[in-house]
């Protein structure tokens, strides 16, 4: 049901998953492994944490859906206006591609303007205007990267490459006012995990002052590298912000939400029409408030830092001895290794990985129990259910791992 589980980039037959538990996997055949996928990123406390299948459980037993207004909706609503900054007024939709395609269209209502800017090797949802690739420095004119995504839409995304400051601000100043929205992720995690620079970020808020909107998509990192999400943790102020993954505690939520002037378009306020059946639905608006309330009350945030320093570090030492060319980036509880020869800034240089090596790593960890994401291209997410002892594990994996794959 989704291509980033059927282990195309690594090879072989993915594992079909019984259950899990805390940050363990086991697989049909009984194979615990430690997870470090956690469902993509949603299990930030770890699978079946008590509160958010109670909270499931007490919800289901009132009716799984209604189609009226219910008072948990506000309650996860209240929740996320409070631990994200930037946003004021929010709206819930069924997932991460919803939030991003409906903040678009807001930003174009919005603005009356056609064009968007995304960066290359940012991924925000199988939407068709931002499921295009270019991939140069200069900004050019995007191609389809997928077939049913027709040339008229992809004319309207302008693909830029991320970290790419000087090049968005010649972008604005040549182009500014025809632009919608800019689109990014505050802290890349779908070309493996990629830093902004502290200039990229000027220039990102530097596009506001050409009446464009700028959308920061926290789908990954929203309340996963602070309880504000990256926006808190490196100072982005966006205009409206696409939320996905934790803010539905593993059941289908996604949220955009930022300015009440602009969210005010959105109909019924304003005339920007957007709708689901089942958006704001009691279960899951139970499981995303359980997991909010959660990371407010007892934020795990510093424990989070003080594992993936752990993993990294010892991630960092294995691959040395190795002997492998590699790059490590992590920010927070996200974290790449790189089979890369160059400092990974960019898709420039994460396109030149040794995606086979990869995979090779990706099979020598599975065979010691420990479940990566299987492509060279993600994030690995650390949860608040790991110990130090699945660290400890999972780093002694790796140093027999790395040694065997050459
Ligand atoms: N935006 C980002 C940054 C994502 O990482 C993802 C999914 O991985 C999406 C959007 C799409 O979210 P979903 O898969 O819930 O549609």
């Amino acid at each position: 049901n989704s291509p980033a589980r059927a282990f195309g980039a690594v090879g072989g037959e993915p594992l079909f998953i019984d259950r899990a538990e805390g940050a363990y996997l086991w697989d049909l055949d009984g194979n615990r492994y430690i997870d470090f996928i956690g469902s993509w990123g949603p299990m930030i406390l770890g699978h079946a944490f008590p509160p958010v299948v109670e909270a499931i459980r007490t919800a289901a037993e009132r009716s799984t859906s209604y189609g009226a207004p219910t008072v948990g909706e506000s309650e996860l609503a209240e929740l996320i206006i409070q631990l994200v900054p930037s946003i004021q007024k929010v709206r819930l939709v069924n997932s991460g591609t919803e939030a991003a395609m409906s903040a678009i269209r807001l930003a174009r209502g919005a603005t009356g303007r056609d064009l968007i800017v995304k960066f290359a090797g940012n991924y925000h949802g199988h939407v068709d205007s931002l499921l295009v690739a270019a991939g140069s420095a200069a900004a050019t004119l995007a191609v389809p990267n997928s077939p049913g995504v027709t040339a008229g839409t992809a004319k309207d995304t302008i693909v830029m490459a991320y970290n790419d400051a000087d090049g968005l601000r010649r972008l604005f100043a040549e182009r500014g006012e025809q632009i919608a929205a800019v689109m990014f992720e505050p802290v890349c995690g779908n070309m493996g995990v990629v830093t902004p620079t502290a200039d990229f970020i000027d220039a990102l808020h530097a596009t506001k002052r050409h009446g464009s909107i700028l959308v920061c998509d926290e789908v990954m990192t929203g309340f996963r590298l602070s309880p504000g999400g990256a926006q808190q943790r490196l100072g982005i102020e966006p205009d409206v912000t696409a939320l996905g993954k934790i803010v539905g505690g593993g059941l289908p939520v996604g949220a955009y939400g930022g300015r009440a002037d602009i969210m005010d378009h959105v109909l019924p306020a304003g005339p920007v029409f957007q709708a689901g059946t089942l958006s704001g639905n009691p279960l899951a608006t139970a499981a995303g408030a359980a997991t909010l309330a959660a990371l407010r009350d007892n934020p795990p945030y510093e424990r989070l830092e003080a594992l993936s320093a752990r993993l990294e570090a010892g991630l960092r030492g294995a691959a040395e001895r190795s002997g492998l060319p590699f790059t490590l980036n992590r920010v927070g509880s996200m974290l790449t290794l790189f089979f890369s020869t160059e400092p990974v800034t960019a898709w420039a240089q994460a396109s030149r990985c040794d995606t086979e090596r990869f995979g090779r790593y990706f099979w020598a960890m599975i065979h010691r129990g420990v479940y990566l994401p299987c492509s060279q291209y993600e994030a690995l997410f650390v949860s608040a259910a790991h110990t130090e002892q699945d660290i400890d594990e999972t780093i002694a994996a790796a140093e027999e791992a790395l040694s065997e794959i050459g």
